[in-house]
């Protein structure tokens, strides 16, 4: 007899396993019955059993589990960065998810003006509450939103300066990762770089020298992920700004990282922020939304009314705007900048840059039994002082000091057994990421918070190698 005729019907499997259509789909579950199935076939050729029909259903369970999860996966983030650009960037406050669920479920004001019945902009929605915040409610100062900084600082060239020149000092030609480079970007915009000075030092005569009758910017961008040290020299910006208006030109400072608070008084390092650029003269300043801010990714284009007016009206801007979500998420952000008392405690970005390093030992102690018990003799678990940084380009040669579970490996040569350490934590139901450094793994506790503790502590024992 043919083993082939014992393995059951596919629509016969599909009848037993509903729970697992109306999870994932009947599509997908049918082709995962039909790939185990096949899998079954194959194995009987090759001498293998005929599977029972528990395992059977086992591996399609396993199979449709994998395929049918969706790919953007919530993961812990203990990398030591705490602005980690491939891991999201800022993790929102909790006013700003329940703006953002509100915007998605149903109709909302986004271009309509309740007062007259109106069309409404949508900028609307947080020009007046970025102008409060970083110019004192200042009626000169506007603002534009759109889909992140890289967009803002195209935007802003290709408004201000299409056809004609910006001056950029060298020092400044910065490439955040990825694709971003301010040269290319100009190119983009159909701006001519206008470059001064040298890598290390640039003079006030350096911007007055430059400015010519096809000059259209001075633009100062904030060296936000390197820093240049020893014989240096740069024009601090309310420099550059008198230059620029002597000349009656507009003064551009792209920020990068823009936070709106005194980094100081929450004894992080200093940081320059809008408000400040804006008090020393710059005429527009850009920066991300989900950067220090703690906002949702968008890039924020603040400054100078006539020039908004002017940015807005550039077709590029409805191609670089943003939708409903992310403003939602971006007004309830600003608005949490009007209690700087609590602050603190409600925008997820900054409590974890100013998390105690106390607190984080005490969470590696807490956890390290467990996390022992669950590695075996595979490697030694101990709680060390480490160091995190802040990331997306913020503050990039200040380092705020940390605690890590750190694991070694008790093998002889490491190597292997770090990357299966890797591994069996990324593989994890919510997957954990570390990172590898002296020969062990790893794990900076600023980005558990204790309201996580349970949800990482429980899954340990799920590690596979
Ligand atoms: C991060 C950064 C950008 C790009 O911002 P995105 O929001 O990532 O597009 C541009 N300029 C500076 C100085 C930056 O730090």
């Amino acid at each position: 007899m043919n083993e082939n005729q014992r393995l059951p019907a596919v629509d016969r499997v599909l009848q037993q396993i509903p729970e697992l259509i109306a999870a994932h789909g009947r599509q997908l579950v049918t082709a995962c019955v039909r790939a185990e199935l096949a899998a079954a076939r194959e194995g009987l050729k090759h001498g293998l059993p005929l599977p029972d029909e528990a395992s059977l259903l086992t591996a399609i369970h396993r199979r449709a589990d994998e395929a049918g999860r969706a790919k953007l996966r919530p993961v812990f983030n203990l990398t030591g960065t705490v602005l980690h650009t491939n891991l999201g960037r800022a993790q929102l406050a909790e006013e700003a998810i329940a703006a953002m669920v509100e915007a998605a479920r149903s109709p909302c004001a986004l271009e309509y003006d309740l007062d007259s019945g109106g069309r409404g902009d949508r900028d609307d929605l947080v020009s007046g509450l970025l102008a409060e915040l970083v110019a004192g409610g200042s009626p000169d100062i506007a603002a534009t939103i759109v889909n992140n900084n890289a967009a803002a600082v195209l935007l802003t060239l290709n408004a201000l300066a299409q056809g004609k020149e910006a001056v950029v000092s060298r020092g400044e030609l910065v490439e955040i990762g990825g694709a971003f480079r301010i040269p290319d970007v100009m190119r983009r915009a159909q701006v001519k770089l206008h470059e001064i000075g040298t890598t290390n030092r640039t003079h006030e005569k350096d911007y007055a020298e430059a400015i010519g009758p096809k000059t259209a910017l001075l633009m100062k961008v904030h060296t936000s992920n390197y820093a240049v040290t020893g014989f240096t020299a740069t024009v601090d910006e309310q420099k550059v700004a008198k230059i620029a208006h002597a000349a009656n030109l507009p003064f551009v400072v792209d920020l990068g990282s823009g936070t709106l608070c005194d980094f100081a008084a929450y004894g992080l390092p200093p940081e320059p922020t809008p408000q400040q650029a804006l008090a020393a003269g710059a005429d527009i300043v850009t920066f991300s939304g989900d950067k220090l801010l703690g906002g949702p990714q968008a890039g924020l284009i603040v400054g100078r009314k006539d020039l908004i007016a002017k940015i807005k009206k550039n077709p590029l801007k409805r191609a670089l705007r943003v939708g409903k979500t992310t403003l939602a998420a971006l007004e309830a952000t600003l608005r949490l900048y009007r209690d700087p008392d609590r602050l603190r405690e409600r925008l997820p970005t900054l409590r974890l840059l100013t998390r105690p390093v106390d607190e984080i030992a005490a969470l590696g102690e807490r956890l390290l039994p467990t996390l022992q018990a669950a590695l075996n003799k595979l490697a030694q678990v101990s709680v060390e002082a480490c160091s995190s940084q802040i990331g997306s380009g913020a503050l990039p040669v200040e380092r705020l000091p940390s605690a890590a579970l750190v694991c070694r490996p008790l093998a002889r040569k490491p190597g292997k057994s770090l990357l299966a350490l890797e591994r069996a934590f990324r593989s994890l139901p919510r997957p954990v990421i570390g990172y590898i450094r002296d020969d062990a793994y790893h794990l900076d506790l600023r980005g558990l918070e204790a309201k996580d503790e349970a949800v990482f502590s429980a899954q340990l024992h799920n590690l596979k190698f």
